[in-house]
């Protein structure tokens, strides 16, 4: 692993650039790829939901792209400069749009939305039935196939991030993972392996180890990312992502070969 192409700064949710490219450094890497949240669907809920979690990287993108060409200039790290998209199908075109305008090193789709339920909540999933909760988790996986479909995005991350959502995990199963490595092994879009809970209550990578072993029946590639929003947690997330690429004896892509 030379490099970690998902982490965030201040321009979403994460720390001062400067530091995190100074981790990448302390964790022995050559890159580290800055994808910031951003969300450029119409829809009233989430225009709703941007305006109060402060996620604006679709207006300050230019700005953040300045303060990469300074920091470029004082470090041997290699940063690139990349976005973490909120993807839904709705919002497929405005999402396009904004791609081409934007012109980003690399982008990463994500899902975060379950049946209209930003996936990092459990409390909306508790009161519902096992089939309820079904639905959901097969929902979020439609919904992941035509992100990797889109062609929209060089990384599709945390594919099994419903995993991590105590109320939704342990649902999805080899059907889910099966249709998605067709889907993958269709698309220039690649997975990631995610180590943004494997230090927290969850603690495991994002794709479990039943989805990698899918994932490598169909020889789909994958890459690698932190998904590290402060300094320490590329320090912390690096030598632990290292060593579940060996265990799996996997050599991750970059996004600049897919
Ligand atoms: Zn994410
Ligand atoms: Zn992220």
């Amino acid at each position: 692993m030379r490099a970690d192409f998902h982490a965030h700064t201040t321009y979403s949710d994460g720390s001062f650039l400067d530091w995190m490219v100074g981790a990448a450094a302390d964790a022995g890497l050559s890159g580290i790829g800055l994808a910031d949240h951003c969300n450029v669907s119409d829809r009233p809920a989430m225009r709703a939901h941007k305006l109060r979690y402060g996620y604006n990287l679709d207006l300050t993108y230019e700005r953040r792209r300045e303060a990469i060409e300074t920091a470029r200039g004082e470090t041997d790290v290699e940063i690139y400069d990349a976005v973490e998209v909120d993807y839904h199908p709705t919002d497929q075109a405005d999402i396009a749009d904004f791609l081409a305008e934007a012109g980003f090193d690399y982008a990463i789709g994500s899902v975060h939305e379950v049946d209209g339920v930003n996936v990092h909540f459990p409390e909306p999933f508790r009161d519902r039935s096992g089939g309820e909760r079904r639905a959901a988790v097969d929902g979020y996986f439609e919904d992941l196939a035509a992100l990797v479909r889109s062609e929209l995005f060089e990384i599709a991350a945390h594919p099994d991030i419903v995993e991590r959502n105590e109320a939704l995990r342990g649902i999805a199963g080899e059907d889910h993972y099966r249709r998605l490595a067709a889907a993958f092994a269709d698309s220039r879009t690649v997975p990631e392996i995610n180590a943004g809970r494997v230090t927290a209550d969850y603690g495991r990578f994002h794709p479990c180890e039943a989805f990698l072993d899918v994932l490598a029946e169909y020889d789909v590639r994958v890459t690698v990312g932190t998904d590290a929003h402060a300094p320490q947690e590329v320090r912390d997330r690096v030598p632990l992502l290292r060593e579940q690429l060996a265990d799996r004896g996997l050599d991750p892509v970059s996004p600049f070969d897919v």
